[in-house]
């Protein structure tokens, strides 16, 4: 799957540095977001003096150009996710066991020419995600 990130990184115009390449490939290995200190304590075997500041800037630097997505926590921690759907979708993630589902309907662009319409300006982009509990935890009686 190494081809499917350099291309990644490619289309986003960044360059495919080894560390990009070994984030997006953790990130990759499971359909759940990760925190900045978990993916840097497996990447610290990887790289020799890793520092928890260089992952963040990655991170960072990878969810700008819109190679992975933030994912926002009530906890106020901040996590990132690899999605391979590069359509304009959003994110169902469970609290609980930090699964990310596709949401491939969005009804806000009817929301956004009501706002344009409405007082002349122009809305360029929007974010949303959901937050809950995925089927499985929902079923098991989790708690966030
Ligand atoms: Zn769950
Ligand atoms: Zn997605
Ligand atoms: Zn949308």
């Amino acid at each position: 799957m190494e081809q499917g990130h350099a291309l990644a990184l490619k289309e986003a115009k960044m360059k495919a540095t080894p560390k990009r390449l070994a984030i997006l490939e953790m990130l990759d290995g499971e359909s759940a977001y990760a925190s900045p200190e978990e993916l840097w304590k497996r990447l610290r075997d990887r790289f020799d003096r890793l520092g928890l500041p260089t992952v963040y800037r990655n991170l960072e630097e990878l969810a700008a150009s819109g190679v992975i997505s933030k994912v926002i926590h009530p906890n106020r921690q901040l996590y990132y996710y690899f999605c391979r759907n590069r359509e304009h979708h959003h994110h169902f993630v469970c609290l609980s066991c930090r699964k990310v589902e596709d949401i491939s309907s969005c009804g806000i662009e009817a929301l956004e020419r009501e706002v344009s319409l409405r007082n002349g300006g122009k809305v360029l982009s929007h974010i949303l995600q959901l937050n809950g509990l995925c089927g499985g935890c929902a079923n098991a009686g989790g708690t966030p």
